[in-house]
């Protein structure tokens, strides 16, 4: 079945992987929005897991808890007026997602070989009509990697959690430099994890958004898609 029309030869997949604070949902969905395809950030699904364990008081180091919990929830992605939203168990979680304690223990969450196994069986359904734009960690290398177009959007530390400084709208107290030493920890554990580390494939464009804006990153996946697009027909 096609989710969002037209002939399945006509689309292609463009995996955006990268390290927290990069740009890539930003960039992902604006790119999805132009070219008229499904966005999905995978992030957002790991992050829904996070939620349900810290709710019902599972450690992110439980192993045989998290492996039940993540067999028994149900994940939905929808496009909203602002952007994705997601549902757990069919509650709003949208917001709820981005809260600093989901932050502090998704990537511990995200290592447990339960929880990547389920969520990237359904990521790959989402994905089997092609038309998609997907972003997070191992879209190129483990969810995609027939994807048609992979980029690797990285951006300096200091770049990243200064933006990232500066969307949040609750600071929560957090200083910039604190952000900035939590994000340089998120990438480690996310790059050292044993299964589907963060890292850039292969045959993946590496693009360097430090010194470039929202716009001209976007702008220079569009004419990648569009080159990938007129070789896949
Ligand atoms: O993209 P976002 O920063 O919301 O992702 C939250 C966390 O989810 C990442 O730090 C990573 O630990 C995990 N993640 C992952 N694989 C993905 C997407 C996200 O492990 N494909």
């Amino acid at each position: 079945m096609s989710i969002n029309g037209g002939r399945e030869c006509d689309r292609i997949n463009v995996a955006i992987d990268g390290p927290a604070g990069a740009g890539k949902s930003t960039v992902a969905r604006k790119v999805a929005e132009q070219l008229g395809y499904v966005y999905i950030d995978t992030g957002a699904m790991y992050r829904a897991v996070t939620l349900a364990a810290n709710r019902a008081g599972i450690h992110p180091g439980e192993t045989d808890g998290l492996k039940q919990l993540v067999n028994s929830l149900s994940i939905r992605l929808a496009p909203g007026e602002n952007g994705q939203m997601v549902f757990l168990n069919e509650e709003d979680v949208t917001s709820a997602i981005r809260s600093r304690e989901v932050t502090l223990h998704v990537s511990q969450v995200a290592s447990h070989e339960s929880v990547r196994i389920r969520l990237v069986e359904l990521q790959r359904q989402l994905a089997a009509s092609r038309g998609i734009v997907m972003d997070g960690r191992d879209i190129g290398t483990h969810v995609l990697p027939d994807a048609e177009l992979k980029v690797f959007l990285t951006a300096s530390v200091q770049i990243r959690a200064k933006r990232r400084y500066e969307e949040l709208k609750d600071l929560e107290g957090i200083s910039l430099e604190q952000l900035e030493a939590e994000i340089a920890k998120r990438d480690l554990s996310d790059e050292q994890r044993e299964i589907s580390p963060l890292v850039c494939a292969q045959d993946a464009i590496k693009v360097d958004s430090t010194e470039l804006t929202i716009d001209q990153v976007v702008a220079l996946i569009l004419d990648l898609s569009r080159t990938k697009l007129a070789e896949a027909k």
